[in-house]
């Protein structure tokens, strides 16, 4: 099968399509056949080699992948050849033809989802709905501020908030990133790239700030969203690339609380509730990944550039 592989942690070149086996499924595994690989953010801090989770050389990058399985190993119950499914995380990687993956890892795709959709649900909505949920414990009527609506994330958690009935606001930092944002959900949209937008959040809450704030830059944004904040406010971290300066008062007198998560430490039942989540929107309708550029596989090194370039619009895809 054709795969990407990294030998060696460093820049986008170290992607590199290569010929291996195609791997059999052991106990419990379940062989996909991708059709459609999600590009996310994290993948390019692990080839640079410098992201929490270091992988044995050589690799294969991807956890998200969609497809139809293959073939299924001993004991497999809750899949068959032929299915529609997407993966949340794999063992073998999503970049390639086939993926390898526990049982646990694989989860129905409906039919109205497509392939590339598909590869746009694990890491997004799996971010989007634990942050909001179990991180952010967001409650009906609440006001939501996610700082950076455009995105993978951003877009996820605009669809679910609003379905969940929170008032909305996002931001984004092109006008079509803003288009966007606005059509998945955002009830007010800001422009980040632009100065004074944080005071245009507040009036837009009356003065009284965001319940939640959803933060995909906390580098950047982390002091002002303290000050944005609700009496009792959240902010949830999910991106961050480098050190802040605070001021802890600003959080002291608000009540509020900045909370950070990784989505590899969900627990077993909050990965439970967020797989039931996302079954039920992408079943009704209320989730709908946005794909907003789909590449073939080889040009996966293209894609790494892509998704660290400003001007957000949804996922990136490769297809295999
Ligand atoms: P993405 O699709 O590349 O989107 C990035 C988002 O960040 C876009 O909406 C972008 O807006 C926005 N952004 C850029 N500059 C910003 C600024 N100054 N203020 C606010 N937002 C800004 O990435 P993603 O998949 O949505 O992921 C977003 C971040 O969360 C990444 O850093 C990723 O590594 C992280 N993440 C963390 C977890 C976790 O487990 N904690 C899980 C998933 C993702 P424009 O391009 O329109 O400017």
């Amino acid at each position: 099968m054709k795969v990407i592989q990294v030998h060696q942690f460093g820049g986008p070149e170290v992607l590199q399509l290569q010929e291996i086996p195609t791997p059999k499924p052991g106990p419990r595994q379940v062989l996909v056949r991708v059709h459609a690989a999600g590009v996310n953010p994290y993948d390019t801090y692990m080839r640079n080699g410098t992201y929490a989770i270091k992988p044995p050389l050589p690799y294969t990058p991807g956890s998200d992948a969609a497809g139809v399985v293959e073939a299924v190993g001993e004991g497999v119950t809750r899949v068959k050849p032929g299915d529609r499914v997407y993966t949340a995380r794999t063992v073998s990687g999503a970049y390639a033809e086939y993926a390898l993956a526990l049982e646990s890892q694989v989860h129905a795709l409906p039919e109205k989802i497509s392939f590339a959709q598909g590869a746009g649900v694990w890491v997004p909505y799996g971010t989007a709905i634990t942050a909001l949920i179990h991180h952010a414990h967001a409650r009906p009527g609440e006001t939501v501020l996610i700082h950076g609506a455009s995105g993978g994330v951003g877009t996820a958690a605009a669809q679910f908030a609003r379905a969940m009935g929170m008032t909305v606001f996002g931001t984004a930092g092109t006008q079509k990133g803003m288009d966007l944002a606005k059509k998945e959900g955002v009830h007010q949209v800001f422009d980040h790239s632009k100065p004074g937008y944080a005071d245009e959040i507040m009036k837009a809450t009356g003065g009284r700030g965001a319940d939640v704030i959803l933060e995909m830059l906390a580098n950047v944004n982390l002091s002002t969203d303290f000050k944005l904040l609700a009496v009792n406010g959240r902010v949830i971290i999910i991106g961050n690339r480098g050190e802040i300066s605070i001021n802890p008062r600003d959080l002291m007198g608000r009540r509020g609380t900045a909370k950070g998560f990784t989505l590899w430490a969900a627990t077993e039942s909050e990965l439970l509730e967020i797989f039931a989540a996302i079954g039920a929107g992408l079943e009704n309708g209320t989730l709908r990944p946005i794909v907003g550029k789909e590449l073939p596989l080889k040009e996966a090194a293209k894609a790494h550039v892509d998704v660290l370039t400003p001007g957000a619009h949804g996922k990136i895809v490769l297809v295999p």
